[in-house]
């Protein structure tokens, strides 16, 4: 119904008291718009869970008091079929606030982290020298052994880049390093901070050691910290650098988490629904403003939008996922659970709340049509078509597992890695001009996913099974 025929019947139903008092349905275009220039909703929605929760580490009560309030949130915003389904995870907390201490030649102290699934020195600590690496490469040509009883240092940099795309560069230093170090011997290694500030802000995350190598204690030093290591060793003339470090992590065992979904229940129930996702847990350091508290409050906020514009054809999930920032705990049990279940399309918001500058999908060639449509139909919120095939994030295991449709929204990424993992990730570093922009390119986009009665992968006939279902 367009707004001519919607205010014409209003007048001749209901004029003329309180027609004024009643808001005119509107369309979805409408819906967008007003979400670029008034959207409170997203914001609420991060506002409230730092506030009142704050930082969520996966498995643990805080992250459970997180979703006890996003339970809350979903319901009292008018979602259906809200609930949590619980599972089973590794847990890992991060102990005291890490020590790292040059003994000599130079004495002082650095700002430390420990990374996800580091070991504990003990309280008294490690001290070792330290041996530098420039690269992972590097410390992978380490001859086996050589490392007995040394600290590994990797000096890896990152650089910022609009598409995040120096994190796939960088990263691998602390995703790997420690194990790679402990394999050759080392007893804890530490790593420049995978980021991009130079403020003392060590920046943490998950590290990971293989299968038969035993964890060692692993940090991450802050940025300006790192660069003063590296002129030490530049200064020290080849004496032995020695530094103290303390890091205090424990292994909780299993311990419960859980997903969240709600519904944005649809006129054609039996079609299957699009599903937007995010993350509900955070590092221990910041609130988990931008990581992912906005992207739980953009797809949240966008759903509720689309519903705004009337009753949508399909039904809209939003998945809150549990446990993504230790090892995708969350998005391994929805695929579990639900991989038999068909989709119709997935997109995740977990890259920030900065703007949106690119739409992908990976329909671009099998439903041409549709990707066409939605390029041009979100070009006025200054987002281009783009031609790489979208993977979905993290937590759309279950959409990649049925090898359905994905949308990827690319957020600017430019800042992301200031924050990323520090105690500098909260509220204030969110943009409400941005955020708004976001909710805008995401309830255009849900909206029209939402709205189609046919394929999105393919334009054709719904499936009706998965193709993984269907031998495909
Ligand atoms: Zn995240």
């Amino acid at each position: 119904m367009n707004r001519t025929m919607t205010a014409l019947a209003a007048l001749s139903l209901a004029f003329p008291a309180q027609a004024k008092t009643l808001p005119a349905p509107m369309t979805l275009e409408q819906a967008a718009d007003d979400a670029l220039t008034g959207d409170k909703v997203a914001w609420d929605f991060v506002e409230g869970i730092t506030t009142e929760v704050g930082p969520r580490q996966a498995g643990t009560e805080a992250e459970a008091r997180g979703r006890a309030w996003a339970v809350q949130w979903l319901k009292a915003n008018g979602f259906k079929n809200v609930a949590i389904e619980p599972y089973m995870m590794p847990t890992w907390i991060p102990g005291e606030p890490g020590r790292a201490e040059i003994v000599s030649p130079f004495p002082q102290r650095f700002a430390v982290a420990p990374l996800g699934t580091s070991a504990s020195t003990g309280p008294e600590g490690i001290t070792a020298e330290v041996v530098m690496f420039a690269t992972v490469a590097d410390l992978q040509a380490a001859p086996a052994g050589s490392l007995k009883g040394k600290i590994a240092y990797v000096s890896n940099s990152m650089t910022p880049t609009q598409d995040g795309s120096q994190y796939g560069f960088a990263g691998p230093t602390r995703w790997v390093a420690s194990g790679i170090a402990a394999s050759k011997g080392a007893v804890a290694t530490v790593i420049k901070s995978v980021g991009t500030d130079n403020h003392r802000n060590p920046h943490s995350g998950g590290t990971t050691f293989p299968e038969g190598v035993t964890p060692t204690p692993a940090g991450a030093l802050s940025n300006p910290d790192a660069a003063n290591l590296e002129r030490m060793f530049k200064r020290a003339g080849g004496k032995p650098i020695t530094m103290k470090l303390v890091l205090t992590p424990q292994d909780l065992g299993q311990t419960e988490s859980g997903n969240v979904v709600g519904e944005i229940v649809g006129r054609n129930p039996s079609l299957p629904p699009v599903l937007i996702a995010c993350h509900l847990d955070s590092w221990w350091q910041g609130t988990g403003a931008i990581d992912d508290g906005a992207g739980c409050a953009i797809v949240a906020a966008a759903a509720r939008n689309v519903g705004f514009a009337g009753q949508p054809l399909r039904t809209i999930r939003v998945l809150f996922a549990g446990a993504e920032e230790t090892g995708l705990w969350g998005s391994k049990a929805y695929s579990a659970a639900h991989v038999n279940e068909p989709f119709a399309v997935g997109l995740e918001s977990d890259f920030g709340a900065d703007r949106v500058w690119r739409f992908d999908s990976n329909f671009r060639e099998t439903n041409p049509a549709l990707h066409k449509r939605i390029a041009l139909a979100v070009a006025r919120f200054g987002v281009s078509g783009g031609t790489d095939a979208a993977g979905g994030g993290a937590d759309l295991n279950v959409v990649r597992d049925q090898k359905g449709a994905l949308v990827d929204l690319q957020q600017d990424g430019t800042r992301y890695f200031d924050l990323h993992h520090t105690p500098d990730d909260t509220l204030d570093k969110i943009d409400p001009v941005q955020l708004r922009q976001n909710v805008a390119v995401w309830t255009q986009v849900v909206g029209m996913l939402a709205g189609e009665a046919t394929s999105i992968l393919t334009g054709g006939p719904v499936p009706t099974a998965p193709p993984m279902m269907q031998g495909k």
